[in-house]
Order: C-alpha cells, then structure tokens, then sequence
C-alpha cells in the first residue's frame, strides 16, 4: 500500500466511536429501533449545514417534539403536529418547510413503509453511484411534499443538477456501510462501492492538500473523483475514511493552510501539501472546525 493509504488507514482507526459526539451521526446512535434510527439519520443529516453547535442544537429541536419513537410520532402525525415547531428556524430553512418536510416523509412511509423501500425501489446494484436513486428518491419525497421554497430545494437538492449533495450522500454512507460504531449498516441492499463521499468546501480542501482530486469546484464530478481516488486504498468500501477525514477539520482544528502550532500535530502532517498561508488574516480567520 502507498504511503497515503497507510496514513489514511492509520486515521481511520483513530477517530473511532469515541469520537461519535463531535458529529450529528451521534443521534440515530441514541435510538435502538431501527426505524427510528433511519427516520433521526434522514432529519439529522438533511440538517447538517453551519456550525457543529447550531446543527446540534438544531437536532435537538426538531427531535424533541418527537419523544422516544419518532418513527411512531411521524405515523401518527395530525394537524396539530405542526405547533411543536413554531419559531424554529435553521439558516434559511424555515418552520413551515421543515413542517412541509416532515409531512412530506409521513406520506413516503404511509405509501413505502420506510425510507429504506423507497429508495430501494429504485436502487440498481448493477450501477456505480447511486444518483439515478437517489434522483428519484427526492422526486417522491418532494412529489410528496407538494410544496416548493428555497428552503426545501437545498434541503432536498438532486445530484442531476451537478451539486455535490453532501447532506444526502452523508446519510448514505451512515445506512449502507457496515455498522463500525460510526456508521450504521441498516441498508446492506447497497454496497458501499457505490456510495459517493460527502463532499463540502473542507473535505474538498483537504483532499485537494492530499492530492485526492485536482478539481477546484465543489461539485458531483469532484465527489466522484475523491471517492474514486480512496477506491485505490480500500476498492470496495472507499468512504471509510471520510469520518476521519472530516475529523481533521472539526476536531484537530485544521486551517486550511498550513498552521505552526496545528499542524505539527495533525495525523496527516507528512502527507499534506497545504499552502503556507491564504490571507494576512490567519490569526482571526474562524478556525475549520466550526463549518461542517
Ligand atoms: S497538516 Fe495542517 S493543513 Fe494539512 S490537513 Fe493537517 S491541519 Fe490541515
């Protein structure tokens, strides 16, 4: 194995399930049944956008109101439902949409019965990614929904449009790989070769630093290049690493360029080839951390 995979498999076994609280994957972990897992890992994820604090906090909120069961609580949703989530708001996502989302997937389980059969219905093993799925699994949700606003459109964004669906490939890669006390395994239907890594501006980042992908937006086609060049350390499972990756950033505090006090202490210090320094700034810049 190369020299970056050998690192890379070194950080994979680092930021083990100790490290669960630092990330919105911590909350399907606290519901035992499954359904519940996947309905808390949909809502979670989907809500995965800003500060670690705000996503968390924003979590919380909107699982609150659905005490112990959520999958029971989204079944028996009624109008009145919607009065738990007056004056929420997260960002740009307001409460009438995420109301909007959440009678939109009480619908999808009324009809599929979960999550899991609705995308399954539409998954071909056979196929390298899972966009075509994943298309039209937001087809029905938003079909589903019935209501469009700038809100529901990012929360619910498809990977046709080129965008690199982050929060949907996140959720993907907690159901269909194996359960490893981060990841879930609820979905063994899909093989993990066919997930995409969840790419944001930082993993983007980082792998370019890694030499993981030469392209500069952050996109589909430069998820699938990152993915494709983690395929050459681990072929069959290549978004093992992207947990520990995205540790890098949120819990070893990584700049973006290269930092002397961070980065003599960071994992991936030899392999790394970060600028010396983006801004005059750097001493205030906000640190990496806070953006997942
Ligand atoms: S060595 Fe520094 S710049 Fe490179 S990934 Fe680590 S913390 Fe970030």
């Amino acid at each position: 194995m190369s020299t970056l995979g050998r690192y890379l498999d070194r950080l994979y076994c680092r930021y083990d399930k100790s490290f669960l609280t630092s990330d919105p994957v911590q909350f399907p972990h606290a519901y035992v049944d499954t359904q519940d897992r996947e309905i808390v890992a949909f809502l979670a994820a989907l809500f995965a956008f800003g500060n670690v604090t705000s996503i968390l906090n924003t979590v919380r909120r909107i699982l609150t109101p659905m005490g112990p069961h959520p999958a029971t609580s989204l079944n028996g949703l009624t109008s009145g439902s919607a009065k738990a989530y007056r004056g929420f708001v997260h960002r740009w996502v307001s409460a009438t949409d995420l109301y909007a989302l959440i009678r939109g997937m009480h619908r999808v389980l009324n009809e599929w019965g979960s999550l899991k059969c609705c995308f399954l219905a539409e998954h071909d093993p056979k196929s390298d990614d899972l966009s075509l799925a994943m298309g039209r699994f937001i087809a029905r949700l938003r079909a589903a929904i019935g209501e469009k606003s700038l809100g529901l459109r990012f929360l619910l964004n498809d990977p046709a449009t080129g965008a690199a669906c982050k929060r949907f490939n996140m959720f993907l890669r907690w159901m269909a790989r194996p359960a490893d006390g981060i990841d879930l395994g609820l979905w063994p239907e899909i093989s993990p070769r066919q997930l995409t890594i969840p790419v944001d501006t930082h993993i983007a980042r980082i792998s370019q630093f890694l030499g993981l992908t030469q392209r500069r937006t952050t996109n589909w086609a430069m998820a699938r290049e990152i993915t494709d060049a983690l395929r050459s350390f681990a072929p069959d499972d290549p978004c093992k690493y992207d947990f520990a990756l995205t540790r890098i950033g949120i819990v070893e505090g990584c700049r973006g360029y290269r930092h002397p006090k961070i980065c003599p202490a960071c994992p991936l210090d030899h392999v790394c080839r970060a600028p010396l320094r983006v801004s005059i700034h750097n001493d205030i810049t906000p640190p990496f951390p806070l953006l997942i």
